[in-house]
């Protein structure tokens, strides 16, 4: 017996239409009390005053009963859309608790339909990011994921790791020769396509998972090199500005912009809006940890003064972070008459401007940097567990190769099972009461 759970899955505001929705045994019963009415047909949408339970008019709204299993949940499911605002929802909402119903846990919906089958945690997750996703390219993947595009990789994956191991076990078991050298180069092939194919999967879901939270910017230059004139302009130039919180910590804030079809976070972990200071009293290490956080990191460079040590410093700085991330090297003031050494930036091709008021140019490329930075047909991994699951298991499958070499079957075989278990984990875990309670809790209300 499951208890019937109901919340209000529309958003709180001002808004035409609201959905409350329950789930449970009791649903239709509870339906037939509100409603006042005894006959639903499944899937059909009813017309349907409902009543207080005193008798009071709340409003009229659409019914529709998902009859058991075939609903979301897999349970029993009825939707009442009623009339938007703050009120009626509620009304509805209090008296399908008086009913009988309980307040639903934030994604319990969603995690009653994992439990009864209905999805898998790859398709659940896709769900919950969906909902947060801010860019176009984002929502798109993750529709397809919530229809089981990761899903299959994780299958895909798992039929091919079970039938490495089911070589193995057939050799064990019946042959008294090894494994025949052919098949063993087959098997190593195929173990390294797999480590390749979860190490490009990690390194894209890594590099793409500002398409889901939004991407990361750090504005780093010495002072006076026009950093908060950037982010002035490149502000002032984007009319969408989503908002402005204040950060996690009291001295950061936080900046939100729309660039093409992309979130952009500028988080001022650099100091840009502080009063000015010499780099050193700044420290380097708060712009290295700017650039540690992001994914974009925007070099602003003086035109109008020489290099100097500063520069020297930031250098240095994008030097070592080239590798790991997308750089935008601008230089500055192009206005007045240059003293700075161009040469010193000549590799990385610098963008001339003027801080100022170009705000556009710097969007432009920026927005070119970020569609780069999204492109990829790969499976997006979209949390961190689903990552760590990926590389344990590319971990696992690269420790099977040198015991596969030296005929070392068992051993081989117990690497090949953990990389089953760690890739299968994203859909289906083992022990999964842990991350449910985690990841649901994670989800909107309603969900
Ligand atoms: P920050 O310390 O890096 O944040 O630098 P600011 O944005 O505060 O800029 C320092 C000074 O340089 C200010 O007086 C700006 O008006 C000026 N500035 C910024 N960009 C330009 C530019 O493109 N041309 C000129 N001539 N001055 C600029």
């Amino acid at each position: 017996m499951n208890d019937t759970i109901a919340a209000v899955a529309t958003a709180s505001g001002v808004g035409s239409v609201a959905i409350v929705r329950m789930s449970g045994d009791a649903a239709l019963d509870i339906a037939r009390k509100i409603t006042r009415k005894e006959r639903f047909k499944p899937r059909y949408a009813h017309l349907m005053d409902l009543y207080e339970p005193q008798g009071e008019l709340i409003d009229e709204a659409i019914v529709i009963w998902f009859q058991a299993p075939r609903s979301f949940t897999t349970e029993e499911v009825v939707e009442f859309q009623c009339h938007g605002g703050s009120v009626v929802a509620r009304k509805i909402l209090e008296t399908l608790l008086h009913y009988g119903a309980r307040l639903a846990e934030p994604g319990e919906f969603t995690k009653r339909a994992f439990l009864g089958g209905r999805i898998d945690l790859s398709e659940a997750e896709a769900i919950a990011k969906l909902i947060e996703a801010q860019s176009d390219e984002a929502a798109k993947i993750l529709a397809r994921q919530m229809k089981g595009e990761l899903k299959e990789f994780v299958e895909g994956m798992r039929e091919r790791l079970l039938r490495a191991v089911a070589y193995a076990e057939v050799t064990i078991d019946y042959a008294e020769e090894d494994l025949p050298p052919d098949l063993v180069e087959e098997i190593v092939e195929q173990l390294e396509e797999m480590a390749g194919l979860a190490g490009r999967i990690v390194a894209s879901s890594r590099r793409r998972k500002g398409m889901i939270e939004g991407f990361k910017i750090a504005i780093v230059g010495k002072p006076n090199v026009g950093k908060s004139s950037l982010l002035n302009a490149m502000l002032g130039q984007e009319r969408a500005i989503v908002s402005d919180i204040a950060g996690t910590t009291r001295d950061t804030i936080e900046e939100r912009l729309r660039v093409g079809s992309h979130l952009v976070r500028i988080v001022d972990t650099a100091g840009i809006r502080e009063a000015k200071e010499t780099i050193e009293a700044i420290g380097i290490e708060r712009a290295m940890a700017a650039v540690e956080e992001s994914d974009v990191v925007l070099a602003l460079f003086d035109l109008s003064r020489p290099f100097d040590e500063e520069d020297e410093k930031i250098l240095a700085l994008l030097e070592r972070y080239r590798d790991e991330k997308a750089i935008l090297v601008l230089l500055n003031k192009t206005d007045l008459p240059g003293r700075f050494d161009t040469r010193r930036l000549k590799e990385w091709e610098p963008l001339e401007l003027e801080a100022r008021n170009k705000g556009a140019q710097v969007l432009e490329a920026l927005e070119k940097v970020l569609d780069d930075l999204s492109e990829g047909s790969e499976p997006l991994l979209v949390s961190l567990r689903q990552i760590e699951a990926v590389e344990r298991a590319k971990e696992a499958i690269e420790a099977a190769r040198e015991p596969l070499l030296s005929g070392e079957l068992e051993i081989f075989t117990f690497h090949l099972q953990e990389a089953i278990a760690a890739i299968s984990s994203i859909s289906r875990p083992v022990d999964y009461n842990e991350i449910m309670d985690k990841m649901f809790g994670e989800f909107c209300l309603g969900k």
